[in-house]
């Protein structure tokens, strides 16, 4: 779903995909946006040199996970991007996304609708799977639903739909993602290994991952915020790094703030945890300053006041800590300007996580050596909170 902005309507475009010809990846979803480039409804949108992109925080798409991180750097360059943001919401608070209001109306569009999965016959011959036929009849429920559904109101606007990228783009991007996944994450042997077997893709990866170490903004919280700027190197890939620094730095918005501040929370000091405050009854737990305030504020006073999601907060304290006791409680609900009841929630989560890792950790690290242990810190899921 491509927002409204000033400039450009709000646009729904649907891509529809079915197991077995298409894979819930990062890769695939790489190669979708590549076709929508030249879809006739969504490529006004993908052609700007600016990418904002809101996701969920699963493996297939969240933007501390390093296949997707790679995935974007690769777009980013190919596509001479100027700045790549990629942002998630809190773990749970996808509904909140508007694409979840396309996503239900899609629903309602293909209510009462079956497809037969047979329509060219039986995906079975002697008792055996017939891939070509499973395709076959995978590529007609594929058409059947479009042809069926597209046209569905979204908020009063048609929802475009198209089928899922197959195309070359797509099918190399698959061919080579166990490759990747082992450039990414696999152990030294492996690595060494890969760069013997396929010294070409091991060298592309290790052009577009160095792209990625110049280009990505350091200290934003992983789980939600990942974004790529020009690093101005000299002997950097990117097209705009190639051209040098420009004399003026490219800004959100006319007269706005440089594309390197971006809106961390910052705890407003007129408003702090335990009030006197106006809007709320009672307990206040403090505010935040609207975004709208936030960069005078950082011009004055500097980016130190702007505060790490709460959950990276406490996660950092309930790695070194097995209970948190009553003052801490009330300690982090001044500083993460949460509840008590908040924070102790939090924390259990926490630790419930920690119990679980620890179980699936036990099952996992045999073959895991030292380096991929550290390289896979970021590369982790979104703690589920509910
Ligand atoms: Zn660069
Ligand atoms: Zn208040």
């Amino acid at each position: 779903m491509f927002l409204e902005t000033e400039t450009t309507p709000e646009t729904c475009v649907g891509v529809v995909k079915s197991h077995t010809m298409h894979k819930k990846n990062p890769g695939q979803h790489a190669g979708d946006l590549e076709m929508l480039a030249n879809h006739d409804e969504a490529k006004f949108a993908l052609s700007g040199e600016i990418d904002c992109i809101r996701v969920d925080g699963a493996t297939d798409e969240g933007p501390s996970h390093f296949e997707v991180q790679f995935m974007w750097t690769e777009r980013h360059l190919h596509h001479g991007k100027i700045c790549t943001l990629v942002t998630s919401r809190f773990a749970g608070g996808s509904y909140l996304n508007k694409v979840e209001l396309q996503n239900g109306c899609l629903a309602l569009g293909h209510s009462n609708l079956f497809i037969p999965s047979t329509i060219y016959g039986s995906n079975f011959v002697n008792g055996e799977l017939d891939r070509k036929m499973l395709v076959q009849n995978l590529e007609a429920a594929l058409s059947v639903y479009i042809n069926t559904v597209i046209g569905a109101q979204c908020g009063g606007k048609p929802i475009h739909l198209t089928r899922g990228s197959t195309d070359e783009y797509s099918s190399k991007v698959q061919e080579r993602r166990d490759r990747l996944i082992i450039f990414l994450r696999g152990s030294q042997k492996k690595k060494k290994e890969l760069k013997e077997a396929y010294p070409e893709d091991y060298d592309y990866f290790l052009r577009i991952w160095q792209v990625r170490k110049d280009h990505m903004i350091e200290k934003l919280p992983a789980n939600y915020v990942f974004l790529l700027l020009p690093c101005y190197k000299p002997n950097c890939l990117h097209a705009v790094c190639t051209k040098g620094l420009p004399r003026k730095p490219a800004t959100w918005f006319k007269d706005g703030p440089p594309f390197s501040f971006v809106p961390l929370p910052i705890p407003d000091p007129a408003r702090p945890s335990g009030g006197p405050c106006k809007s709320c009854k009672d307990n206040c737990n403090g505010h935040y300053l609207p975004p709208e305030r936030q960069y005078e504020f950082v011009k004055e006073h500097g980016s130190e006041y702007c505060t790490q999601p709460p959950s990276k907060v406490l996660k950092e304290f309930a790695k070194n800590h097995e209970t948190c006791s009553e003052e801490e409680m009330e300690e982090f609900s001044k500083t993460c300007l949460l509840s008590v009841s908040d924070v102790q929630m939090w924390m259990k989560n926490l630790n419930n996580g920690k119990q679980k890792k620890k179980k699936q950790k036990k099952a996992v690290t045999a073959n895991l050596d030292e380096e991929e242990g550290q390289g896979d810190e970021g590369d982790e899921e979104n703690d589920e909170v509910y």
